[in-house]
């Protein structure tokens, strides 16, 4: 046995969460909500938010209340905004907790203006217009009527409109058409919001592709996520940005043997050795959230080499092909993590996936355990 390392565990670098958020903060200039939603994607959100505050983030962005309160309870006061709420939605335990609250809806916003009423605070209120995404947000048609009743609740004192907002279809395609469009579309947003008297609102619309690649949407700060945890959103070397990915994904060998040629591998024999060799076996599997659709395609570092793993991922474990290479249980194997030792990345394994890397950090986990370097943010 060579190392006494963890079964299957991800590794996360704080002082990298930390320092490319100091890359992106300088690069723009102007204050930066740093994305941490979906668990910080995959690397924890506690220790994310506290990571990128310690890099200079000014203030945080996540999807969910759950999620918003969870930074809460763990003692972080940066500005926080919360976007997507269902109707009945807390938004009393929100308000009570300071969370800002984006609103898509005139439903939404009666909504928030009784828990106000409720709580006698004054919500802090982001208005998302729909500028070409279709997704979250007021449409065109819808805007002037949630603008209007915005400004309604403001003067009565309910509400304090402090953002207006919207997301990019095609940010990581820097010179598509949709871009210029969604530009105008949003000006035009905050043309209508500042005439009916929303004036103190602050403007943003980049996320990470954007903050990298499209200084023009940059507006009054920008809100990047993935690039934070050191990931390319153009799908390129995070390196040529000066980021560096965050996460390494890495597994011990738990067995290995020697196995004559042609002898089936996993589940439906979908690989056969061509002669002779040492098949090693790997305690991860689609249960731990690493793809099925990896069998036979994803790269990993075992023994120094690449290889790529052999047959089909099955729920708790795979298997690798590693030919004649002196690997025994204990041994290291490295899914993805930032490539200065060999190892992929996580690009590379969403190239051979067809897949994006969002959907790798953020769904590893199961069994897994989860381990920080770094003192970035670290209580
Ligand atoms: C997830 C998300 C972001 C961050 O996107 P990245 O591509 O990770 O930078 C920004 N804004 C909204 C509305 C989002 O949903």
């Amino acid at each position: 046995m060579t190392s006494a390392a963890s079964r299957a565990e991800v590794v996360v670098d704080l002082d990298a969460i930390a320092a490319n958020t100091a890359v992106l903060r300088e690069r723009v200039g102007r204050p930066l909500m740093a994305v941490v939603k979906a668990d910080g994607y995959g690397h924890g959100l506690v220790p994310a938010a506290r990571a990128v505050l310690a890099g200079g983030a000014d203030s945080l962005g996540v999807a969910v209340l759950e999620e918003a309160l969870a930074l809460r309870a763990a003692g972080i006061r940066a500005p926080v905004l919360a976007w997507l709420h269902a109707p009945g939605a807390d938004y009393a335990a929100a308000l009570e907790a300071d969370i800002e609250l984006s609103v898509n809806a005139e439903w939404a916003l009666a909504e928030i203006v009784a828990a106000a009423r409720a709580t006698g605070r004054t919500a802090r209120v982001q208005l998302f217009a729909d500028t070409g995404l279709s997704r979250e947000g007021a449409t065109p048609a819808d805007w002037p009527g949630l603008v209007a009743a915005a400004a309604r609740a403001q003067s009565d004192g309910d509400i304090a409109v402090v953002g207006l907002w919207s997301h990019m279809a095609y940010a990581d395609a820097p010179t598509h058409p949709t871009i210029g469009a969604q530009v105008r579309v949003f000006e035009e947003a905050v043309a209508i919001a500042r005439a009916a008297g929303l004036t103190d609102a602050r403007r943003h619309l980049a996320n990470s592709a954007a903050t990298i690649a499209l200084p023009d949407t940059w507006y009054d700060l920008v809100r990047p996520g993935v690039a934070l945890y050191g990931l390319d959103p153009l799908g390129g070397d995070a390196a040529d940005h000066g980021l560096r990915p965050a996460m390494t994904v890495r597994a011990t060998v738990v067995l290995t043997k020697r196995v004559p040629a042609g002898v089936g591998v996993s589940y439906g024999h979908t690989y056969f050795p061509e002669s002779e060799t040492t098949l090693a076996l790997v305690p991860v599997g689609y249960a731990d959230g690493i793809p099925r659709a990896a069998g036979n395609r994803a790269p990993v570092l075992a023994g120094g080499s690449r290889r790529t793993i052999a047959g089909r991922v099955c729920m708790d474990q795979f298997v690798l092909d590693v030919g004649d290479d002196p690997v025994q249980p204990g041994d290291e194997v490295v899914l993805w993590g930032p490539g200065d030792r060999g190892e992929p990345t996580a690009q590379a394994w969403a190239d051979v996936l067809d897949t994006i890397h969002y959907e790798l950090v953020t769904r590893v986990g199961g069994r897994f355990t989860r381990r920080y370097v770094g003192s970035a943010g670290a209580v």
